[in-house]
């Protein structure tokens, strides 16, 4: 039978431990974000995020697919499934989990000392310690290689970490921040406990997407730490790059959610609102507004189960994770754009969750990696010509 919700079937392609975990995360979305969101959403903030870390960390979503100290140990694929339903209740929430996961936690668990993965990630992944990862700044986002924050090695072996990031997702309410910054040696990663003398996290107000997303900025004033604080295994770029192809590979599927919910809800409505006597659903530019939306909503969950199976398997090349990128997030915008149309004037309230979605996806889109890195990436891939610069 032909199922509105699933028109390709790619449900059969799930195993009952993959659907355990979808339902999980699924519940606890329902019950904890959907009934607050569109408060948390208007007021611009994430009360009770502490506690929401809490939650999430006992349902195992925190640094899910890595392995000890704590963490899940999930496959690749079902943390794909969770950040869908995480995203399909608000993208702000997918963030939260996404960077504490697969940036923050990822490059302690990747690049750290045996003595840092002990310190920090028993904590991260049961939500009691939030994390955030510090790469872009005010002059150097999609090219950080020209970052300015430097790490200056002092006779004694102590770093002393002077400079500012911006834009950084949980900065101002997370315990330990992984820093990147120039080092004699070139680009490396400082794990820097947030009650650092000289460590400040001014929140970013006034932003009109990811507004239940704590954002701020990092102003590193001559911060001491001892030699142990690098991350002994990452020097140069290679290792916040690495980070975020894992972080790009969880937005494949998150994307994804906010997608489904904005064409559920048009269906829906599509169905039930009516005009010139009939339901508007019954007109053929509805119909193929509907019909456009499933194919690209369902071809993007399709693409991203295979990239969760090649990533399981190994074999995820970064190339395939910009083309992954680069597409569902193009295309869940787009769905949940002309998801707004079919709702009408409601379509920019808030009582409906596609405007919110819509506005969030700005973020995604700029967000590790814009539009135009990840074109650059494949561009380059397809030619083999550097176009960068
Ligand atoms: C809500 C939010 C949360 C974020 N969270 C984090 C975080 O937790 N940690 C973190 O480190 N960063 C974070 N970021 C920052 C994000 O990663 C950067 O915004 C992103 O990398 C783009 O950098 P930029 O904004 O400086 O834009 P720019 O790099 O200045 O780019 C501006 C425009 O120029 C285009 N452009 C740049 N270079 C080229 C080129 N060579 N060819 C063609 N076009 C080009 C870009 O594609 C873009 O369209 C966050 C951003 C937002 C909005």
């Amino acid at each position: 039978m032909f199922d509105p919700h699933d028109p390709l079937a790619i449900d059969d392609l799930l195993t009952d431990e993959d659907r355990a975990v979808r339902a999980t995360v699924r519940q606890w979305a329902a019950d904890r974000v959907l009934p607050h969101i569109a408060e948390w959403y208007e007021s611009g903030s994430l009360p009770g995020i502490r506690e929401l870390a809490r939650e999430l960390g006992s349902i195992g979503a925190l640094g899910m697919q890595l392995t000890g100290y704590g963490c899940a140990g999930a496959s690749a694929v079902q943390y794909g499934l969770a950040c869908l339903e995480l995203e399909a209740a608000d993208s702000g929430i997918r963030s939260l989990v996404s960077v504490q996961g697969s940036l923050a936690m990822y490059a302690i668990h990747r690049f750290g000392s045996e003595e840092q993965k002990q310190r920090w990630l028993p904590g991260m992944a049961a939500g009691e310690i939030i994390g955030c990862f510090a790469l872009t700044e005010p002059d150097h986002g999609s090219d950080p290689a020209g970052m300015r924050t430097f790490a200056k090695r002092e006779a004694g072996g102590d770093w002393v970490l002077t400079g500012r990031k911006m834009w950084i997702t949980n900065g101002s309410v997370a315990g330990v921040a992984v820093v990147w910054a120039q080092t004699e040696e070139g680009i490396r990663g400082f794990v820097v406990p947030a009650d650092s003398p000289g460590l400040s996290a001014p929140e970013i107000k006034h932003k009109w997407s990811l507004r239940a997303s704590v954002t701020s900025e990092l102003v590193l004033d001559e911060v001491r730490l001892p030699a142990d604080a690098v991350l002994p295994e990452a020097v140069g770029l290679r290792g916040p790059l690495s980070c975020l192809s894992h972080a790009r590979y969880g937005i494949v599927w998150g994307s994804m959610g906010a997608a489904r919910t904005c064409f559920e809800t048009a269906l829906d409505y599509a169905k039930t609102r009516e005009q010139f006597g009939r339901p508007i659903g019954g007109f053929q530019l509805t119909q193929a507004k509907l019909a456009d939306m499933a194919v690209e909503l369902h071809k993007g969950i399709l693409l991203a189960h295979h990239l969760g199976r090649r990533m399981d398997a190994g074999r995820l090349r970064p190339e395939q994770v910009s083309f992954g990128k680069l597409n569902s997030v193009r295309e869940a915008i787009e769905i949940c754009r002309t998801a707004r149309t079919v709702l009408g004037a409601n379509g920019i309230s808030l009582e409906y969750p596609v405007m919110r979605h819509a506005t969030n996806l700005e973020s995604v889109l700029t967000y590790e990696g814009t539009v135009e890195m990840h074109q650059l990436v494949l561009g380059k891939a397809l030619t083999g010509i550097d176009a960068f610069r």
